[in-house]
C-alpha cells in the first residue's frame, strides 16, 4: 500500500522519513512519497491516487482547501476548520479528516480546558490551532498581522479576536505564523520582542536551527513544544487513521529530528 504528501513544494517536507520509519518498524508493506503536485493538477492526481493502490494522502501547503472540497467525506474537526490535512481512500469514497487540531493538543500533553490561549496567525494552521484549543474548553483569543483574518476567523471558530500580540494574561501561546521559516522574520515580526513568555509556548514552524519563538520562550523560563512535535504528532493520527495500528511514537520521533 502507498501514502505520501501532497504540497507544492514538498521537497523540505518530513513527512516521508517519519512514515517510513514507522512502517519498517512494525513490518507493515506501505511505503510513504513525496508527491510536489501544482494546484492546477491537484483535483485529478488525488482522483487517481485510489486506483494506484494508495490507501491515504497527507496534504500540505497550498491544497488543504482544495483537499476538504474534493472530499465525500469529512470530519467535523476539518470541516470547522475549513481544511484537511489528512485524505483517505477506502472504498471508492475519499475522507478528509485534520489531524492537525488533535496533533496540537496531543503535543501540548496538558489539556488547555481553562486555559487562557493567544494564538498567532490566522492561515490554516492558525484555524486548526484556534479550534483545538476551543475544542478542548480553552479561552481562546486569535491575532493576526493582517488583522481583518483574525477577525474572520474568530467570527467562525467563535473566539476572540485580539488587538496585539502582547502575551501578558495568557497562559498559552501558540505561533502559526511563518514566522521563523527558512530563517524568515523574527520576533519584531509578531510583536514579541521585549514580551515576557507565558508558562507554555508552542510554535508550529521548525528547521535546521532553533526558530525565533523557540529561542523567546526557552529564554523566558517556558516550557516549550517545538514544530516537530507537532508534526510527529500530527503524523501519528494520520498513520492510525490509514493502518488502524498504533503509531510508533518514538520511531517516528526519532526519524523526524535525524
Ligand atoms: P498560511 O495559511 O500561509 O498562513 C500564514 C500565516 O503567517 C498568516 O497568518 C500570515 O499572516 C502569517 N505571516 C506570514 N508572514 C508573516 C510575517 N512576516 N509577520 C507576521 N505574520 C506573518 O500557512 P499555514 O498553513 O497556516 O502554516 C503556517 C506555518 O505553520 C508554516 O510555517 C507551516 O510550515 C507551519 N505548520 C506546521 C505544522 C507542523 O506539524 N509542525 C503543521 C501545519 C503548519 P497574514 O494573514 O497577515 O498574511
Amino acid at each position: 500500500m502507498l501514502a505520501g504528501v501532497l504540497g507544492f513544494p514538498v521537497a523540505h517536507s518530513r513527512s516521508p522519513q517519519m512514515h517510513n520509519a514507522a512502517f519498517e518498524a512494525l513490518g507493515l508493506d506501505w511505503r510513504y512519497v513525496r508527491l510536489p503536485v501544482p494546484p492546477e493538477l491537484f483535483e485529478e492526481t488525488v482522483r487517481a491516487l485510489p486506483g494506484s493502490d494508495y490507501g491515504g494522502a497527507n496534504v500540505t501547503i497550498p491544497h488543504k482547501r482544495a483537499a476538504l472540497a474534493l472530499a465525500d467525506e469529512r470530519s467535523d474537526a476539518a470541516a470547522a476548520i475549513g481544511a484537511a490535512n489528512t485524505l483517505t481512500f477506502a472504498g471508492g469514497s475519499i475522507r478528509a479528516e485534520n489531524t492537525d487540531a488533535g496533533g496540537l493538543l496531543d503535543a501540548l500533553g496538558d489539556s488547555p480546558s481553562g486555559k487562557r490561549a493567544l494564538v498567532l496567525g490566522a492561515g490554516g494552521a492558525g484555524r486548526a490551532a484556534a479550534y483545538a484549543l476551543r475544542d478542548a474548553g480553552g479561552d481562546v483569543a486569535v491575532w493576526n498581522r493582517t488583522p481583518a483574518r483574525a477577525r474572520e476567523l474568530a467570527a467562525d471558530l467563535g473566539v476572540a479576536a485580539a488587538e496585539n500580540s502582547d502575551p501578558a494574561g495568557f497562559d498559552l501561546l501558540v505561533n502559526t505564523t511563518s514566522v521563523g521559516l527558512d530563517g524568515r522574520g523574527g520576533l519584531d515580526d509578531l510583536g514579541l520582542a521585549g514580551t515576557a513568555a507565558p508558562e507554555t509556548v508552542v510554535d508550529l514552524v521548525y528547521g535546521a536551527s532553533e526558530t525565533p519563538v523557540c529561542a523567546w520562550a526557552r529564554e523566558g523560563g517556558a516550557r516549550v513544544v517545538d514544530g516537530v512535535e507537532v508534526l510527529v504528532r500530527q503524523g501519528a493520527l494520520s498513520f492510525r487513521i490509514w493502518t488502524g495500528v498504533e503509531p510508533p511514537l518514538d520511531v517516528m520521533r526519532a526519524a523526524a529530528r535525524r
